[in-house]
């Protein structure tokens, strides 16, 4: 079959595409190299839904960060993702960084940022009482938000499957043919063809651009590592906004943020790495993490950390060798008819998000695509249960309608076997542990899934009817039984 549109990568920009397309009566795959969705930038980063203040004035970055951190409330609410709109702090410590949060003030407002104000030492201290006593200013920006970045993602692709859009997971694509007004794209193994492509991958987006023979692509992408640590629920109080120190040419430095689900994030670092997919974490990555989280908030209890992770940004590089004045690439291609490019979208891609899919839409409609809205259009997601949010009522009546909700699996979390039973029949499945984890945080907790796991195994491998020895941790080879064998 050919499909009208196929786009390369499934991370929050790819699947913003899908389920923006989706309204339309239109045949979409989104062709995945990892084996789930959101396993790029998308799965490792700070979380912020930007306000837009630190975008140049007149780039794509701030005119769709503004309007994507605008959308967000009523995006995530139709999804039933978590979001909320903390707000965040720009804190400064002399006169000059004073004098920066001026310049940021003025950029924010003419970049349309709503209610964006300078705070003085009292006013920070009281709406933010673990912060430094050195911090004698802030720009408050109350618009932005946090936001779980992969499940915002999964949520746009269930969204985007249950109106039909097709995703492929390991589907690494390495071939790209044109022939005859169509795209030919192949891993190597398989081939779909189709009318429109639209390069969303990430790290590699280059090379995605080079593949479809866009010989006018002059961007470089390189892979810039953010390292990062994510403390205990019971650091989780200790910030109660995104808390940033003024920005730096290397760019908006160390947070400290609360997360969506209550606990307390510190980074990340900036450092330039050869390979794309080298998303290791680093001695000397975390102690900067640690002491830049300190310079904002000196009480900041660092042994209470859970895990520690890194994400790597896909960071164009201009003609010049320059970083910092780069924009989002979000063009049709100048030589290849068909093709967009929604290359190089670093931070803040994910609070652009839903803009750069409306944006992404309405650039295929002026290539040519033919929009139809759809009389099957299915607005939100299938029903999500969290079973620790409930009260003790809606739980009981839970369980009666169906005991495995009676079954607490995950104890650091609170996650029952009836929401993992959900998260592998879901559409775009849990099929190993990670996947589960994602979809329900079963194992997320400070036991670092030590009770869970055996248990979310055997769930596994019953529902998708396979022996345990099959189940693996994230794919590929990483099997957690060997049934024996030495
Ligand atoms: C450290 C860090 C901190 C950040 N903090 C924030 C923040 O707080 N707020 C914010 O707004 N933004 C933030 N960002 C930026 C944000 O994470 C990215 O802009 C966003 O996730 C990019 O999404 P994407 O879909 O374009 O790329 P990705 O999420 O990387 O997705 C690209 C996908 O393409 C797939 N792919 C690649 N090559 C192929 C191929 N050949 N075939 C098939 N598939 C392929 C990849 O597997 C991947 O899944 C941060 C990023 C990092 C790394």
């Amino acid at each position: 079959m050919k499909y009208d549109v196929c786009i390369i990568g499934a991370g929050i920009t790819g699947a913003m595409t899908a389920r923006k397309l989706a309204k339309y009566a239109l045949s979409v795959v989104v062709l995945e190299a990892a084996e789930d969705v959101a396993m790029g930038a998308t799965k490792a980063n700070s979380a912020i839904v930007h306000a837009g203040f630190d975008a140049e004035c007149g780039t794509l970055k701030a005119r769709l960060n503004v309007m994507g951190c605008a959308m967000m409330p009523a995006e995530t609410a139709e999804l039933d993702v978590p979001f909320d709109r903390c707000g965040s702090l720009v804190c400064a410590y002399s006169e000059a960084e004073m004098a920066h949060l001026e310049q940021l003030l003025a950029r924010g407002r003419e970049n349309g940022v709503p209610d964006l104000r300078i705070i003085g030492q009292k006013e920070l201290r009281e709406i933010e009482p673990h912060i430094s006593d050195d911090a004698i200013a802030a720009l408050y920006a109350p618009s932005a938000g946090i936001v779980c970045p992969y499940e915002l993602c999964i949520a746009a692709c269930e969204h985007a499957s249950i109106n039909g859009v097709e995703f492929r997971t390991g589907f690494r694509v390495s071939e790209i043919v044109r022939r005859d007004g169509s795209f030919l794209v192949s891993d190597g193994r398989d081939t779909v063809e189709c009318e429109y492509l639209v390069n969303a991958a990430g790290v590699y987006s280059d090379t995605i651009a080079r593949l479809a023979g866009d010989t006018d692509f002059d961007m470089r992408i390189i892979a810039r590592r953010g390292e990062y640590m994510l403390l205990d629920r019971s650091e989780g109080g200790m910030a109660k906004h995104v808390l940033f120190s003024c920005p730096s040419a290397n760019g908006k430095g160390i947070l400290v943020s609360p997360t969506v689900d209550g606990n307390l994030i510190l980074g990340p670092t900036a450092k330039a790495v050869d390979d794309r997919e080298d998303t290791a974490t680093t001695d000397a990555g975390l102690w900067e993490v640690q002491c830049g989280a300190r310079h904002l908030v000196p009480n900041v209890n660092t042994r209470a950390v859970i895990t520690q992770f890194s994400g790597n940004r896909p960071t164009p590089v201009g003609a010049d060798g320059d970083i910092t004045k780069s924009d989002f690439c979000i063009r049709p291609s100048a030589c290849v008819p068909r093709l967009l490019h929604l290359a190089g979208i670093e931070s803040p891609g994910l609070a652009s998000s839903p803009a750069v899919g409306e944006y992404a839409v309405e650039l295929l409609w002026g290539m040519g695509l033919s929009l139809t809205e759809k009389e099957t259009y299915l607005p939100g997601r299938p029903e999500k249960i969290r079973f620790r949010e409930l009260d003790d009522a809606q739980r009981a009546a839970l369980i009666a309608r169906n005991p495995l909700y009676g079954k607490i699996i995950c104890r650091c979390e609170t996650v029952t076997e009836g929401e993992i039973v959900d998260a592998i029949r879901r559409p775009l499945g849990a099929r190993d542990l990670d996947m589960v984890k994602r979809r329900t945080r079963a194992g997320m907790g400070r036991c670092g899934a030590g009770f869970c796991s055996p248990r979310t195994v055997e769930i596994l491998a019953r529902e998708l009817g396979v022996p345990m020895t099959e189940i693996t941790k994230c794919g590929g080879g990483s099997v957690i039984l060997n049934g024996g064998e030495k």
